[in-house]
């Protein structure tokens, strides 16, 4: 057990409290990849791939994509190389099914390693997420206010457009919180009993919310 033994961090919250930006910060400093399930659809819609159709429906609604393909999904990425050591999970599990499958699929590496929860206000997040722009080649995320580019709606990393999400339009949002409350809370009570549950104040700037996930981290034994 004890060699098999992988670091899987599962970042909780909702939508817009800032855990893609973590991801791609933490990912470079603790060499695991990021495992974003929103990504990977967005990447398969782009390819037009029938996963990617499939799942434009449910998230141009702001609704979850049904269990099964989301969960085949993360099973194919985590049996990827690069997760050999782990992965940070952003976005997946995001109901109570997924968080036991993916248990499940975690108990040969030693389950879930710990689970940062980011405590953010709505009005905070409905602020964040109206202006997010994401570039369309490398996925780089920035903010209108918060996070600029050097050169309005031009990616700093790659010199990519960048781009508004369809489902980060005010009519989608709501559903989308509405979702995240309904299906996605009940995991801060399911990681909370199995003692994994780190909250981290979300609200303060991108660095100091760093600090405080590495901070918490370390505790856990990731460095
Ligand atoms: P999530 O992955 O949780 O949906 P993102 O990481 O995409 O959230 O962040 C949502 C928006 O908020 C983005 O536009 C991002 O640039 C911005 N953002 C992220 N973290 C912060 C922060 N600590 N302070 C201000 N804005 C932030
Ligand atoms: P995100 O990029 O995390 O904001 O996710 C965008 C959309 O992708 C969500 O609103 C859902 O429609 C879909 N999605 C992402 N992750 C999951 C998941 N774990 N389960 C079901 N649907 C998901």
């Amino acid at each position: 057990m004890a060699a098999n033994k992988r670091t899987f961090i599962v970042f909780l919250g909702p939508p817009g409290s800032g855990k893609g930006t973590q991801a791609k910060i933490l990912e470079k400093k603790l060499g695991l990849p990021q495992v974003a399930t929103g990504d990977l659809f967005r990447y398969n819609l782009k390819n037009k791939t029938e996963l990617g159709l499939l799942a434009k429906q449910y998230m141009d609604a702001g609704e979850l994509v049904p269990d099964e393909v989301t969960i085949r999904m993360v099973e194919e990425r985590l049996a990827r190389d690069d997760c050999a050591r782990g992965a940070i999970l952003d976005g997946f599990p995001r109901n109570l099914h997924q968080a036991a499958v993916l248990d499940e699929m975690l108990a040969p590496y030693g389950g879930v390693t710990v689970t940062p929860f980011f405590v953010v206000d709505d009005d905070v997040v409905v602020a964040r997420i109206s202006g997010r722009r994401i570039c369309r080649n490398c996925g780089a995320v920035y903010h209108v206010a918060f996070n600029p580019p050097k050169q309005d709606n031009i990616c700093d990393v790659c010199g990519g457009e960048l781009y508004q999400r369809d489902d980060d339009r005010p009519e989608t949002v709501k559903n989308r919180l509405y979702v995240y409350y309904r299906q996605t809370g009940p995991l801060i009570g399911y990681y909370f009993a199995r003692g994994l549950l780190e909250r981290i104040d979300a609200s303060k700037s991108v660095d100091e919310v760093t600090r405080m996930l590495e901070a918490t981290l370390a505790k856990y034994g990731v460095a």
